[in-house]
């Protein structure tokens, strides 16, 4: 049994460890770390040495902290007399004292000496368990010193495993049913004490397993077993009940800290078993590493390893020159520098592999050494080192057995926008890794784990604007919260703002409290704050939802977009801008694989634009457009063939809500040229909103109005005259329709007199409706016809919009 750091941390922790001994068949041994944040703290002292600065503060932290576990001991122990323990403590803190300062006096701290203060806190550990259990049975303890010796000096040297069974033979023939050891060191070829390096507790568990031919090597940790991705990143994780040697050596090599890299291959090769366990939750099962892989998922997890540098040797000398990888490999393997990852070009103009960061400096230095002369001749490239890089890899045995599996991680590194620098796999497929900007490293690891593990694509919307739309998509939302579950889509609205405040919260607003949670809000909107929100939550697909009719929030689009949010509106206002800004918004949006929907633009929720998208990709042509696509007119000219004059009808829609509050600004026909023009532009007419021939429904001394009760009391003066129009009209047994025409490659708006064969006869009562002539729909036109207008509709389409932010990959 090994029991880590974090099962170490308190007294508490200490008890719970001694019943978990106790409980175990006998006999058993057990492994101990040093108690959470010491070998920290121990560095950190070293550090201080090295840097000839004062240790004094250093020294009381680390003592008080071991003094008071110690202390705290008798707490949870009836029977355990703390005084020989504190006296351990204290003889053992006076060792670590004169070690410091004898470092002081000499102004560094020489490796031996490194390793004796760095395994201080193992050995209080040890001591101190072995006082704690002496309270109910005898206890041996075994010194590594004795017989863990490694096979080469070096910062994370392998042990010499022969050589450790047979010196564990000679010394420790005869041991209590209850042995201890404090793991983290042994000794060197030279007698030496060193060190095993971080984590190598773990390593002395394995040694000691192999030794002391146990069945099993249990590691008890704070997790309760290995999960598919670090749980403290990502808290969907899922555990992994079973895996192979193979795997769990793969997963530590790069990067999970769960085991240290080296702890399974003895293991594996004496068919010793590992679990890893939860020492705070011993009930749970675990992980079970054998030579089995079992039955669960292809890819078994993912992990990460951070601070790796990337040297990229190449040059025309490198093409067809026999050796030269291995000249490059044998100046790192000189230089003891582990090569973590290989990359060659097929062209053989390049080798690329990982190094430790901090073993960057040395390889470099190394290779401009080992290839002085080609450097000189111009035969290669000065030799090229990227720093503050990182490598996601995905693991698992089978790996191999299921197509797809690299294509699917590379995508989801596209999804998160995470450039990839190089790539490996191994021949057996057990592992693919990416190097990536160590920037990037948490990002690509979440969105890694939502796409191969949790398949559960994720969108993070951003509300601006919380009018009638706003608050109907929220509601919708809300409701749709158990089908979008039911989809495995998350969807988290993560940010709400009105025009003054912006809620932001990364784990997703509570929508039943958000006005009140809004309202308290100090800050506002701004897009170096939702840049800053999105980096520090993660967030891997931010779409930002505008709700608003407003021309400044129009243009942050291209902000926006550049700063790799999708954007999905409901605002006409980007779209017929300058066409110049609009051929931005839509190259952006390409350049940075991002959406830009805007479904909602014409006619709510009607499919419009995405109809006529598909058609124009199909290799359509639009020929000609004629449409009704104003909610309020299609209500008001409705009414007027009712027997209503204009100002009535006008005054019944504004009293319904179906207006503008002041209706000038639908009887001047503008919200209509606009949506026209969205409609051409699509098309593929290069067209300015002013190239729009736009015939308002009444005189500009109306339509200019901007007081809404005053056009409605000066309204009337206008029914006589347009009481005409419509006599004239239904003499032919016409309707007035106000129709949005593209024809010719223009667009023009206007009153329009239609017959009843004509597709637009009908329409009326708020509806909209699009007749499309294209090269693929004539002579009859396409038609779509529905409320086209109403914040039901329109928020819907924003939802749907939403959602096909999901699917950038499969548009394009
Ligand atoms: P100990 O103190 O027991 O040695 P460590 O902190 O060294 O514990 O290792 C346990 C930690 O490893 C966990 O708390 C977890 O955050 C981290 N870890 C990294 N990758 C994984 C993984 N795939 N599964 C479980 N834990 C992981
Ligand atoms: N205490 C050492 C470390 O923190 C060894 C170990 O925990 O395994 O690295
Ligand atoms: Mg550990």
């Amino acid at each position: 049994m090994k029991f880590g750091g974090s099962s170490l941390a308190t007294a508490e922790k200490f008890n719970q460890v001694v019943q978990l001994i106790n409980e175990q068949l006998q006999p058993v041994c057990a492994v101990f770390s040093a108690p959470q944040g010491i070998t920290n703290d121990l560095i950190h002292l070293i550090e201080l040495i090295n840097q000839q600065q004062d240790i004094t503060e250093q020294l009381d932290k680390i003592s008080q902290q071991l003094i008071i576990i110690s202390t705290d001991c008798t707490t949870f122990r009836a029977h355990f007399d703390a005084t020989q323990s504190q006296q351990q403590t204290t003889q053992l803190l006076k060792q670590l004292r004169n070690l410091a300062q004898g470092c002081v006096l000499i102004g560094h701290c020489p490796p031996v000496t490194t390793a004796q203060i760095l395994s201080v806190g193992e050995k209080f550990s040890t001591l101190l368990m072995a006082d704690l259990l002496r309270t109910e049975q005898k206890v041996s303890v075994i010194n590594p010193q004795l017989f863990l010796v490694t096979e080469e000096i070096s910062d994370e040297p392998i042990a010499d495993i022969e050589l450790c069974q047979s010196r564990f033979k000679a010394h420790f023939s005869e041991l209590e049913n209850v042995a201890l050891m404090p793991g983290f060191y042994g000794i060197n070829p030279d007698g030496h004490m060193c060190l095993l390096g971080r984590n190598g507790s773990d390593y002395s568990a394995a040694i000691l397993a192999v030794c002391t031919g146990a069945n099993v090597c249990e590691i008890w940790t704070d997790v309760d077993g290995i999960y598919s991705v670090d749980p403290r990143w990502v808290k969907e994780a899922q555990l992994i009940k079973q895996m192979s040697y193979q795997e769990a050596m793969e997963l530590s090599y790069f990067g999970a800290k769960i085991l240290h890299p080296k702890t399974i291959i003895p293991l594996a090769k004496n068919h010793i078993q590992c679990v890893i366990k939860n020492t705070s939750n011993p009930q749970q099962l675990g992980t079970l590493i054998s030579a089995k892989t079992g039955q669960e998922k292809a890819v078994k997890a993912i992990s990460n390893l951070s601070d790796v540098a990337m040297i990229n040797v190449s040059g025309p000398g490198m093409k067809g020159m026999v050796g030269m990888a291995a000249r490059v490999f044998e100046s790192m393997s000189a230089a003891k520098i582990s090569v973590i990852l290989i990359s060659q070009s097929s062209s053989e103009y390049s080798i690329s592999f990982c190094v430790p960061g901090n073993e960057a400096n040395q390889a470099v230095k190394h290779l401009n050494e080992a290839f002085r002369l080609e450097l000189k001749n111009g035969l290669l490239e000065p030799i090229d080192c990227r720093k503050n890089l990182a490598i996601i890899t995905l693991i698992g045995d089978s790996m191999h057995q299921q197509k797809g599996t690299a294509s699917r991680f590379f995508s989801a590194l596209s999804h998160a926008r995470v450039n990839i620098i190089a790539i490996a796999q191994d021949s057996s497929e057990r592992s693919i890794s990416a190097v990536v900007r160590a920037k990037r490293v948490e990002d690509a690891v979440v969105i890694c784990h939502q796409q191969l593990f949790l398949k559960k694509p994720r969108i993070d919307a951003f509300l601006i604007g919380c009018g009638t739309v706003g608050k109907q998509l929220i509601q919708q939302i809300k409701k749709q919260k158990d089908w979008l579950s039911s989809k495995n889509i998350d969807l988290n609205l993560v940010g709400i703002a009105n025009s003054k405040q912006c809620l932001l919260q990364g784990q997703g607003i509570d929508l039943n409290e958000w006005e009140d949670q809004l309202a308290s809000c100090d800050e506002g909107l701004s897009l170096t704050r939702l840049k800053t929100f999105v980096r520090s939550a993660h967030l891997t697909n931010p779409v930002i939802i505008d709700c608003t009719s407003n021309q400044d929030i129009a243009m942050r689009y291209l902000d926006y977009l550049e700063a790799n949010f999708h954007v999905v509106t409901a605002n006409k206002k980007a779209n017929t801008d300058s066409l110049s800004y609009y051929h931005k918004l839509h190259n952006m949006a390409a350049k940075r694989q991002r959406r830009f929907l805007y479904e909602t633009n014409v006619g709510a929720g009607l499919p419009v634009i995405d109809n006529l998208q598909s058609l124009l990709r199909a290799g359509d042509r639009l020929l000609q457009f004629e449409g009704i696509l104003s909610g309020s007119l299609s209500y008001i000219f409705g009414e007027i063939h009712r027997g209503l004059s204009l100002s009535e009808a006008t005054d019944k829609a504004r009293k319904l809500g179906y207006t503008e509050p002041n209706p000038a600004e639908d009887l001047n026909g503008m919200d209509v040229a606009r949506k026209v023009l969205v409609i051409a532009r699509e098309a593929g007419l290069e067209l300015e909103l002013n190239d729009v021939a736009l015939e308002a429904v009444v005189p500009e001394y109306l339509a200019n109005i901007s007081d809404g009760d005053e056009f409605m009391r000066q309204l009337p003066n206008y029914d006589a005259e347009f009481q005409q129009l419509i006599d004239s009209a239904q003499a032919k047994q016409h309707k007035l329709k106000y129709v949005a025409v593209i024809k010719n490659n223009k667009c023009s708006v206007k009153i329009m007199p239609v017959n009843k064969a004509h597709p637009l006869f009908e329409i009326e009562a708020g509806e909209n409706a699009l007749a499309i002539n294209t090269q693929y729909y004539q002579p009859k036109p396409f038609i779509i016809r529905g409320y086209g207008a109403g914040a039901e509709v329109t928020a819907a389409g924003l939802f749907g919009d939403l959602l096909r932010t999901l699917s950038w990959e499969q548009e394009h």
